[in-house]
């Protein structure tokens, strides 16, 4: 397996560098900057970048970082990425850095995105935050809510390194719609004092994101009525969803 490490970019990106030795690849390079700071200073090779899906603050520092390094890059065949190499569309197994990665489609922040997992390691770009979920730029409700069931049915032990640290305004959010979560309270305390000591709040893991985020549940009585006050249609799954990821636009 290879280590993995946070390279903070813009106000709140985190670029996920992953190690072997000194080899290196990146998962979403926003920004070339970091990027190029961190790996000369270890003395890293970049081989491989990854990409979830097209926005700039996720793929901004491709082209960049190819001047440098020869690297292969791998994201949606489907979208408009920089100096793509290896195009995917889900459901691929990769190799990246000599360890074996999938592929998993999780349309809905944007149609061609991709989650990269490896172990227990998830890159899920903005698909899933701590306590959130993207928006919905291009799928829909219900493509999201599918997405997002992929990947709660992954072990709750996998670690969800996300794009952003969102996660401080989401457990507000989430606190909106289950004032009564023990566990969301605990997770509010946690990611506080996280927050105020200069930590990451990610990444956190598929249990702690199964027990306290809302949009990974969807079906808890608690969440879909808060969902019906809020106008859910009624009360499946992507009712809910879409009912709940409305009102966190507004909140
Ligand atoms: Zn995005
Ligand atoms: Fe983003």
């Amino acid at each position: 397996m290879f280590e993995i490490s946070a390279i903070p970019a813009f106000k709140d990106n985190y670029i996920w560098l992953l190690t072997r030795g000194n080899r290196a690849a990146v998962v979403d390079p926003g920004d070339a900057a970091p990027v190029i700071a961190r790996l000369s200073r270890a003395g890293l090779v970049l081989e491989t970048v990854l990409v979830t899906h097209h926005h700039a603050d996720h793929q901004g520092g491709v082209r960049e970082l190819l001047t440098r390094w020869p690297a292969a890059v791998f994201g949606p065949a489907s979208e408009s990425i920089t100096g793509l190499t290896c195009p995917l569309s889900g459901g691929e197994r990769i190799s990246v850095l000599d360890v074996a990665l999938d592929v998993i489609p999780v349309p809905g922040h944007t149609l061609g995105h991709l989650a990269y997992l490896a172990g227990d390691a998830l890159f899920c770009g903005d698909t899933l935050f701590g306590a959130g979920c993207g928006r919905l730029f291009e799928g829909t409700p219900a493509q999201m809510a599918a997405s997002l069931a992929l990947l709660a049915a992954l072990p709750a032990t996998s670690k969800v390194y996300c794009a952003h640290e969102y996660t401080e305004a989401n457990l507000r959010f989430a606190r909106m719609v289950e004032p009564d979560n023990p566990a969301i309270a605990r997770r509010v305390e946690e990611v506080a004092a996280r927050r105020g000591a200069g930590l990451s709040t990610v990444p956190s893991t598929l249990a702690d994101e199964l027990a306290t985020n809302p949009f990974l549940r969807c079906a808890v009585p608690v969440v879909v009525t808060a969902a019906a006050a809020r106008g859910a249609v009624d009360a499946s799954p992507e009712a809910v969803f879409a009912a709940i990821r409305a009102w966190r636009n507004a909140f």
